[in-house]
């Protein structure tokens, strides 16, 4: 824990409960989902690796979200047909983990919609090397675009959250997919140690050019920097009202645009969530299909207000 979540105040466990109203007893806000953009798929949390900040807990043995099919992801996209689709997104736990994971690929990019992979890029993803290397020749990289997440542009900072020698894996990761030209993105941490923005920013542009890796460290889509996350510490509760005192409109959001697909383990079939953030509240479960989930969602979780209101951080492009 770092000496800023020591100081900060803890959150009333009264907050964020009622779907309707707020612990003041103010109408909460609700995201109505205008135009389904992005598909997130989570193709099971299981990962390589045990991150000290996985949101979603991942780790070798947390099986919880098991493997998608590509049955399943078929019948989820052919559901999908008719709504202004632009992006299916992959996530995990780490999605090359999935041994269905490259098909998965080839059936969205044969739709003509494009596909964005969260990746560590690390041992998964290289016993998939030659088959990705093929899709990358078959569609172009316009529309095969992989995140990877790289914490920290300084290897000792990165290690600490993902172990000894996750940097230089991930790097020379990178490295092929740029070498090989893969449409390439970046995911860091924007409160990680103690630098501001543009100082987290300056680091990572000074490592690409290092390493000859084509990535835009001002652009904030190619390097995204995320908030911490910690559902624990107090944050305020987002009301109706809020839109207008921030100026921000509820369709900039994640849940307006977006939804993702999971698979509980033991589950007969997939769920509907209404975001990548919140994969294990059943309140934010929204049905079996693409239609039941197409309701409004109550924003009574704390990452509701910190990462999407006021953090101000987008999940997709
Ligand atoms: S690599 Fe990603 S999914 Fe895997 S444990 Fe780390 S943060 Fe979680
Ligand atoms: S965390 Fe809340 S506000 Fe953000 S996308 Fe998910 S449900 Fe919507």
């Amino acid at each position: 824990m770092s000496i800023r979540q020591q100081e900060a105040p803890r959150l009333d466990p009264r907050k964020f409960q009622d779907p309707e109203v707020t612990l003041k007893g103010e109408p909460r806000a609700k995201v109505a989902l205008g135009a389904l953009r992005t598909l997130w798929f989570n193709t099971g949390t299981l990962c390589n690796i045990a991150c000290a900040h996985c949101y979603i807990e991942s780790s070798p043995r947390n099986d919880a979200l098991a493997y998608l099919t590509l049955d399943e992801v078929r019948r989820f996209l052919d559901e999908a047909r008719g709504q202004p689709l632009e992006e299916v997104g992959f996530t995990g736990g780490e999605p090359f983990m999935n041994p269905e994971l490259v098909p998965m690929l080839e059936e969205v990019l044969a739709r003509g919609l494009r596909v964005l992979v969260l990746t560590n890029a690390m041992q998964p993803l290289r016993r998939h090397r030659a088959a990705l290397r093929a899709l990358l020749d078959r569609h172009g990289p316009e529309r095969l675009i992989l995140r990877v997440s790289l914490d920290h542009h300084d290897a000792a900072a990165h290690d600490l959250e993902r172990g000894a020698g996750s940097f230089a894996r991930t790097l020379e990761g990178m490295r092929w997919l740029a070498r090989e030209g893969f449409t390439l993105h970046v995911a860091g941490r924007a409160g990680f140690g103690q630098a501001g923005e543009a100082a987290m920013r300056a680091g990572y542009a000074a490592l690409f050019a290092a390493h000859g890796i084509a990535v835009d460290a001002a652009d904030p889509v190619a390097l995204m920097l995320f908030p911490e996350m910690d559902a624990g510490r107090d944050v305020p509760e987002i009301t109706t009202a809020c839109w207008g005192i921030l100026g921000k409109s509820p369709q900039s959001v994640m849940c307006a645009s977006s939804r993702m697909v999971v698979r509980r383990k033991g589950a007969p079939r997939a769920a509907v969530l209404a975001c990548t953030l919140l994969a294990y509240d059943p309140r934010f479960e929204l049905g079996a299909t693409l239609a039941e989930a197409a309701r409004p969602v109550a924003l009574n979780h704390p990452h509701c207000a910190r990462f999407c209101v006021l953090g101000g951080a987008a999940c997709s492009r």
